[in-house]
């Protein structure tokens, strides 16, 4: 007999990931991409990771390469609960598991939070990767409505709290991705009192929270609810994004379920990633490390700030981002990212259209512009290339308006 496979319901509603099908297209030989979400690869601290390994190899090489607790190595984890005292979180690091990147945190969060057809919030916009990890749990998406300092709180406090009740709202405070947006301070707490007041939990994902310009952001909204928050941070965009490193910092009464999760999905991350990582880090590495990053990206912000000034047609609304990594550029009326993409590929740039970004309503004049992997000159010359695409798609929407 022929062997006919049946998919679960759950792989029927798993999509490409537009993004990845983009950067396909965007490795090609002269393509100036301001497409992808990696952070640039000259940060990476090749030397001190290399001297890392070294040492952990020479130490300890058989704990290093042996299987080892789901919880994370136990020095690391205290590692993080240190930092994120920083944030204002006072955790102890019994609270703390090591994930294989905040991308596996989400999914073990949807794992023990979704359930089919219970509402979970979500930013309008959101991280793609997000809606990608938690739509095989069959939540139904509630998108906030959002403005240019994130969701809004009157949008969490109408959420509905009857069953099967708003799982979480998943909120992302800093310089967000795909927006670039910060909470501001007021923000916080009026959104965190909100929640609390809706009985709805956060979860709140802080990659890029390290990447700020000018000053640090506002306390995390973690330090303001801790009972009702779940804290996800990783070490991708502060290190390297390759070691697969990040954490949960979780309330004491979710701890459990989490790691059965972990447990079922991976056993454990790496003990030698984690060993190498806390080697690097344990004596203050990343604070001389972290600034280098973040005057490299102020940069580039600077430079294609002043690019998409010069080279912008009228109507583009935007704002300067004060971290991160992306520009979020709202096009004319008439425009539409994603069928503007093929031809600016054929001019040689591109970019990711904002609509894959949304659960729900798309906005298609949407798109969005790294900053950090192209040097200050090819930003200036990529965002040309993008003003000749879109001065001449505006040409062609005024010859075919009524
Ligand atoms: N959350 C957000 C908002 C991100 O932008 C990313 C990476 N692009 C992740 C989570 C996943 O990061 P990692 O798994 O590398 O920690």
């Amino acid at each position: 007999m022929t062997t006919v496979w049946t998919q679960a319901r759950r792989a029927a509603r798993m999509n490409p990931s537009i993004i990845r099908e983009i950067l396909k297209v965007t490795e090609k030989p002269g393509i100036l991409s301001m497409a992808g979400g990696l952070p640039s690869a000259d940060t990476f601290p090749v030397e001190a990771l290399k001297a890392a390994c070294d040492h952990v190899l020479t130490h300890n090489p058989r704990e290093a390469l042996q299987y080892a607790a789901s919880e994370g190595f136990a020095p690391l984890r205290e590692w993080v609960a240190a930092r994120v005292a920083a944030l204002g979180m006072n955790v102890s690091p019994d609270q703390v598991l090591i994930t294989s990147g905040s991308q596996q945190g989400l999914d073990l969060v949807g794992k023990i939070l979704c359930d089919a057809g219970a509402p979970v919030a979500v930013e309008t916009p959101t991280y793609l990767g997000a809606l990608q990890a938690f739509t095989p749990y069959e939540p139904i998406f509630a998108s906030l409505a959002s403005d240019h300092e994130g969701p809004r709180p009157e949008a969490l406090a109408a959420l509905p709290h009857d069953a099967p009740g708003t799982r979480f709202a998943y909120l992302l405070p800093n310089y967000q991705n795909p927006t670039g947006r910060v909470m501001s301070a007021q923000r916080r707490v009026d959104v965190v009192e909100a929640a609390r007041r809706a009985g709805v939990p956060i979860v709140e994902d802080n990659p890029y929270g390290d990447l700020w310009f000018d000053q640090p952001p506002p306390a995390s909204l973690s330090s303001l609810w801790p009972e009702g928050s779940m804290y996800l941070g990783s070490f991708s965009k502060v290190l390297t994004p390759g070691f697969r490193l990040g954490y949960i910092v979780a309330p004491t009464e979710l701890y459990p379920k989490l790691l059965q999760a972990k447990q079922a999905a991976d056993l454990h991350t790496p003990g030698f990633n984690q060993r190498v990582v806390y080697e690097v880090v344990k004596s203050g590495f990343l604070d001389a490390h972290i600034p280098s990053i973040r005057a490299r990206y102020k940069a580039n912000r600077d430079a294609m700030a002043a690019a998409l000034r010069e080279h912008l047609p009228a109507g583009c609304e935007y704002q300067s981002p004060e971290g991160g990594m992306f520009f979020w550029i709202r096009l004319p009326q008439g425009l539409d990212a994603m069928a503007l993409l093929p031809q600016a590929v054929d001019a040689g740039i591109a970019f990711v259209p904002g609509a894959a970004f949304y659960a729900h309503q798309a906005d298609a004049r949407t798109m969005r512009l790294s900053f950090v992997t192209l040097t200050p000159d090819l930003i200036a010359e990529g965002v040309a290339t993008l003003g000749r695409v879109l001065h001449g798609a505006l040409a062609v929407a005024a010859e075919h308006a009524p």
